[in-house]
C-alpha cells in the first residue's frame, strides 16, 4: 500500500504533523527510531499544558490521541533511506521492508555532537544545559559556566544572567578574546577563564567544579553549551538544500528544496525547542495535505473534463 506521507521522525514536530494529516484523513506512517534529541533530560519545559512534563510522558501522549486515527500508523523503526519512485519515493524501513509514499516529512531533529571533555556527557541534559529557557528556572541564582566555544558565545553569558548574575565564561582555549569583549564582560561582572577544561566533575548528575588544565577547580553547579550540530545522515543523502548554518532550507510551507520533501523541527532552524517544533510540524502537516487535496482535485479535473486544471488563485 501506498501512504500518502511518510513522516521520518517522531518528537515533538512529527508527532504534530501525524496529528494534522491525520486529522485531514490521510494516509500516514510515522517511523521513529527511538533516539530523541532531549532523551537526557528528565523534564521538558516551557511547552503550554504540558510544562515539566518528562520527555517520553509527551511522545507517549501524542502517540495515544494519534491512536483515534485509524489512518495514522506509527511503527517503531528507523528508515535507511528515501529514493524517488514512480513519481513518488520508496522508503526503506529498519526491518528490511520498504513503503512507497506520495511524499515525505523529514523530522529527524538534529544530532548533538558532544565535546570530548570527560565528565560532560555524564552531565548532560542534568546540569550542563543548551537552553536557559528550557531549565534555567529551575536553577536560578546558582553558580554558572558558560562554555563559549565560539566568539558569539560570549553575549549568551550576558544572557544567562538573567536567570543568576554569577556567570563565568569558559573558552577552553578555543579562541582569543578580543580586548572589548574582555573589558565588556568584566563590566558586566561575568567571570573569563581561557585555559583549556581537563574535566567536569561532578555527583548523581549534579555538576561540582570545571577543572582547568593545570588542576584548577573552578565550583560551578550549572553549565550552558550549545554544542555543535550536524544533520543526520539521511538528510545529508537526500541532498536537500541546506543553509549557512547547515539547517535544511525551508520555504513558508515547510517544503525543501526536493520536490514532495518536506521538512519541519530542530533540523530546519537554530530556534531549538519542542513548542517551535510542534508548531513547525503542524504548519508542514497542514500543508502537505493542502498539496495532496489540491493534486487530487486537478486529477479529478483533468479526468472529467480533459482538460488541463487552470492556474491556481492568488490573493488580490
Ligand atoms: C538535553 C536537552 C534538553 C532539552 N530540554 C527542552 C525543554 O525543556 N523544553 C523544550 O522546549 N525543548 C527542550 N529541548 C529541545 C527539544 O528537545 C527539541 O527542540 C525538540 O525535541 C525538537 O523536536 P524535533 O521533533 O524536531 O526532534 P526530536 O525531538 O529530536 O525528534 C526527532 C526524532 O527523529 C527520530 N529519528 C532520527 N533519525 C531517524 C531515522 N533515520 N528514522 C526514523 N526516526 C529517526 C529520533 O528517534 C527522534 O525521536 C532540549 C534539548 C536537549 C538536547
Amino acid at each position: 500500500m501506498a501512504y500518502d506521507v511518510v513522516i521520518v521522525g517522531g518528537g515533538p514536530a512529527g508527532l504534530n504533523a501525524a496529528l494534522y494529516l491525520g486529522r485531514g484523513r490521510k494516509a500516514v506512517l510515522l517511523c521513529d527510531a527511538g533516539t530523541p534529541r532531549n532523551a537526557a533530560a528528565t523534564h521538558m519545559h516551557g511547552f503550554g499544558s504540558r510544562d515539566g512534563i518528562p520527555p517520553p510522558e509527551f511522545r507517549r501522549i501524542s502517540r495515544e490521541q494519534l491512536q483515534h486515527y485509524p489512518n495514522v500508523e506509527v511503527r517503531d523503526t528507523r528508515v535507511g533511506s528515501v529514493e524517488p519512485h514512480d513519481g513518488g519515493f520508496r522508503v526503506a524501513l529498519g526491518d528490511g521492508t520498504t513503503v512507497d509514499a506520495r511524499r515525505i516529512l523529514l523530522a529527524l531533529g538534529m544530532v548533538d555532537v558532544l565535546p570530548d571533555i570527560p565528565g560532560y556527557r555524564e552531565l548532560w541534559g542534568t546540569t550542563v544545559f543548551q537552553c536557559p529557557y528550557c531549565h534555567g528556572w529551575e536553577v536560578q541564582d546558582q553558580p554558572f559556566g558558560v562554555l563559549a566555544t565560539d566568539p558569539m558565545f560570549l553575549d549568551f553569558a550576558s544572557v544567562v544572567q538573567g536567570w543568576s548574575r554569577d556567570v563565568t565564561v569558559f573558552t577552553h582555549g578555543t579562541f582569543p578574546v578580543p580586548p572589548e569583549q574582555r573589558e565588556r564582560l568584566h563590566h558586566l561582572g561575568i567571570g573569563l577563564e581561557e585555559r583549556k577544561i581537563r574535566a567536569l566533575h561532578g555527583k548523581d548528575g549534579h555538576l561540582e567544579a570545571v577543572e582547568l588544565e593545570d588542576g584548577t577547580r573552578v565550583p560551578r553547579r550549572v553549565l550552558f553549551s550549545a554544542p555543535p550540530q550536524r544533520q543526520p545522515e539521511l538528510v545529508t543523502k537526500l541532498g536537500v538544500a541546506l543553509d549557512e548554518q547547515g539547517f535544511v532550507k525551508v520555504n513558508p510551507l515547510g517544503e525543501t528544496s526536493v520536490p514532495g520533501i518536506s521538512a519541519a523541527g530542530d533540523l530546519t532552524t537554530r530556534l531549538q525547542g519542542a513548542v517551535m517544533a510542534a508548531s513547525a510540524g503542524a504548519v508542514a502537516g497542514a500543508m502537505l495535505n493542502h498539496g495532496l487535496l489540491m493534486e487530487d482535485a486537478d486529477r479529478r479535473y483533468t479526468a472529467a473534463t480533459g482538460k488541463t486544471p487552470p492556474a491556481r488563485l492568488k490573493p488580490h
